[in-house]
C-alpha cells in the first residue's frame, strides 16, 4: 500500500489551522471546526485522515475525470521528471510533451481549433482569452472592438481578469472587481428566475439578451461572448434546450468571438469531448482544464481557431506564464488523454453510466424536498424548496438548506457540494452502476435528514 496516514488528525488540524489559508472559507470558523484531511483516493473513493472512506461525488473539483490511483499518471510524471523536469517554450524552443499534446488537442478539438496556448489553470487560460480577444480585434484594425459580454453567475476563475469575467456577486463584492470593459447579461435559471414563462420561451429570452447588449453596446465594440455550455460552479444550470442554438444564431449574426468555456465541460463530461459538441455550438476560443490532467498536475490553455492563430501569430503576443505547456503537466496530460481514448470512457458517459444515473436522477423527484431535478452527462443539480408547485425558496436565508444538507452528505461520507439550495455532483466518469446506487442511496438518506432537520428547526417555510 503506498503512503498511509500515521499522524494523529487533531496535531494535522491545528497546524492546518494555524498555518494554512483556505480558499473560499471564513478559515477562523473552519479552525474551530477542524478541516477533514484526505489522505489517499482510488477510482471514485477517498480516505481520511481517521480511515474513514467517502465517495467523492464532485471528482475534487469536478476535474479527476479518470477517477484516482492511476498509477500509470505516476510513472508519466517521473518519467518527464527524470528526463526533463522543466524548460520554457518562450525563446525559440521546445520540448516533446508541449508538442504532442498541443497535437493531440487539435485531433480531438473541433476541426477548426487547431492551435494551443497553455497556461497553468483554467484562471489563467481565461486571463489569456481575454488578452487574445482584444488583441486579435485591435490587429485587425478595430481596437475599440474591446468589450466582452458574459453572464451573472457564470465562474471564470480566480484571477482579476477571470473574476471579472465570471459573474459571482460574491467575487466582485472584494477587491474592486470587475474590471472595465466586460458587461453581464443574465442566465438562463429558470428554476429561480423563469417565473411563469414557459422554460422554452424563457431560454430563448435569455439568450436574446445578448443581442440586447450586442445592440446596446454596439457590434463595433464587442470582442467575444464567454460562456460555460453548462454552467458549473454556478449550480450546474442546465438551461432550456431552446437557449444554446440561439446564442449560436446570434453569434454567427454579429461579428464577435464565442469563448467555451469547457474547463468542467471538455473531456467527457457531458458525453462528449467537448461541451460545445454535446450543446451545439461552434466556438472561436475554448478554455480548458482540470479533466485535462484529471487534476493530477494542474494545466490548462486555450484552443484557438486557425483565424484567431493567423491573426495573433501575425505579431509578437506580449503574454506568457513561466509553466505554459509545462512539461510535467503536459506529460501527465497526455497520459490521462490516452486512458480516456483507450478505456472509451467518453462513450461510457453519453451511452452507459451518463442515461444510468440520468434515470436514477430525476426520481429524486420524488423526494418532497427536491423541486427540480437537472442532468447533462455526468453533471447534475437538485433544487431543494419548500414548495415545490411554486418553485418557492426557503424564508431563510440562501443556502441554509443547502449547508445543512451539504453537512449530512459529509456526515454519511458522500461528498456533495451545494450552490445556494442547489445540490450538485460531478463525480469522476469512471464511476460504476453500482456506485451509482451507493451514492443515490446516501444522496436520500442525507435528504432525509435534512428534512427533518429543516422541520426541527422551523427552517420549511417558504419565504414571503
Ligand atoms: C474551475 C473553473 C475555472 C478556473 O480554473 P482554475 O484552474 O481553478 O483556475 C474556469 N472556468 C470554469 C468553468 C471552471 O469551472
Amino acid at each position: 500500500m503506498p503512503l498511509t496516514n500515521t499522524r494523529p488528525t487533531a496535531q494535522l488540524q491545528a497546524l492546518d489551522a494555524a498555518h494554512h489559508m483556505h480558499p473560499f472559507t471564513a478559515n477562523t470558523g473552519l479552525a474551530e471546526k477542524g478541516t477533514r484531511i484526505i489522505t489517499r483516493g482510488d477510482g471514485v473513493w477517498l480516505t481520511d485522515s481517521e480511515g474513514e472512506r467517502l465517495l467523492d461525488a464532485m471528482g475534487g473539483l469536478w476535474c479527476v475525470n479518470i477517477g484516482y490511483g492511476r498509477e500509470r499518471l505516476a510513472q508519466a510524471a517521473e518519467r518527464q521528471m527524470r528526463a526533463l523536469p522543466y524548460y520554457n517554450t518562450f525563446f525559440q524552443t521546445s520540448h516533446i510533451p508541449a508538442i504532442d499534446l498541443a497535437a493531440k488537442l487539435a485531433q480531438l478539438a473541433p476541426p477548426h481549433l487547431n492551435s494551443v496556448f497553455f497556461a497553468g489553470s483554467g484562471s489563467e487560460a481565461n486571463d489569456t482569452n481575454l488578452r487574445m480577444a482584444r488583441t486579435y480585434w485591435a490587429l485587425k484594425g478595430q481596437p475599440q472592438k474591446s468589450t466582452v459580454i458574459s453572464r451573472k453567475n457564470a465562474y471564470h476563475g480566480s484571477t482579476l481578469g477571470a473574476a471579472s469575467l465570471g459573474g459571482m456577486g460574491a467575487m466582485h463584492d472584494q477587491g474592486g472587481l470587475p474590471i472595465p470593459g466586460i458587461h453581464h447579461i443574465n442566465q438562463p435559471n429558470w428554476w429561480l428566475e423563469g417565473g411563469d414563462t414557459d422554460p422554452q420561451d424563457f431560454g430563448r429570452q435569455r439568450a436574446r439578451e445578448l443581442e440586447a447588449a450586442i445592440h446596446e453596446i454596439g457590434e463595433d465594440r464587442v470582442a467575444a461572448f464567454i460562456a460555460e455550455p453548462v454552467q458549473g460552479a454556478g449550480g450546474v444550470i442546465v438551461p432550456p434546450d431552446s437557449y444554446w442554438p440561439e446564442i449560436q444564431r446570434i453569434c454567427d449574426a454579429y461579428d464577435i468571438l464565442l469563448i467555451a468555456d469547457e474547463v468542467i465541460c471538455g473531456f467527457g463530461r457531458t458525453g462528449n469531448w467537448f461541451g460545445s459538441e454535446t450543446v451545439g455550438w461552434r466556438p472561436d476560443i475554448m478554455t480548458i482544464a482540470k479533466g485535462l490532467s484529471s487534476g493530477y498536475q494542474p494545466i490548462g490553455g486555450s484552443i484557438v481557431s486557425d483565424d484567431i492563430a493567423a491573426v495573433i501569430g501575425a505579431a509578437e503576443f506580449n503574454h506568457g506564464y513561466t509553466y505554459s505547456g509545462h512539461p510535467v503537466a503536459a506529460a501527465v496530460a497526455l497520459e490521462n488523454l490516452a486512458i480516456l481514448e483507450e478505456e472509451q470512457i467518453v462513450p461510457y458517459v453519453r451511452d452507459t453510466i451518463g442515461p444510468y444515473l440520468a434515470t436514477k436522477w430525476q426520481s429524486l423527484t420524488d423526494h418532497p424536498l427536491v423541486g427540480e431535478a437537472r442532468i447533462i452527462g455526468l453533471m447534475a443539480s437538485i433544487a431543494l424548496t419548500p414548495d415545490k408547485a411554486t418553485r418557492a425558496a426557503f424564508a431563510a436565508d440562501p443556502g441554509t438548506a443547502g449547508y445543512i444538507c451539504r453537512e449530512h452528505c459529509f456526515a454519511n461520507n458522500l461528498i456533495m457540494r451545494h450552490v445556494y439550495d442547489r445540490m450538485i455532483i460531478s463525480p469522476p466518469l469512471v464511476i460504476s452502476k453500482d456506485e451509482v446506487d451507493i451514492m443515490i442511496d446516501r444522496i436520500w438518506t442525507a435528504l432525509d435528514q435534512t428534512y427533518q432537520t429543516l422541520q426541527d428547526d422551523g427552517l420549511l417555510r417558504p419565504a414571503g
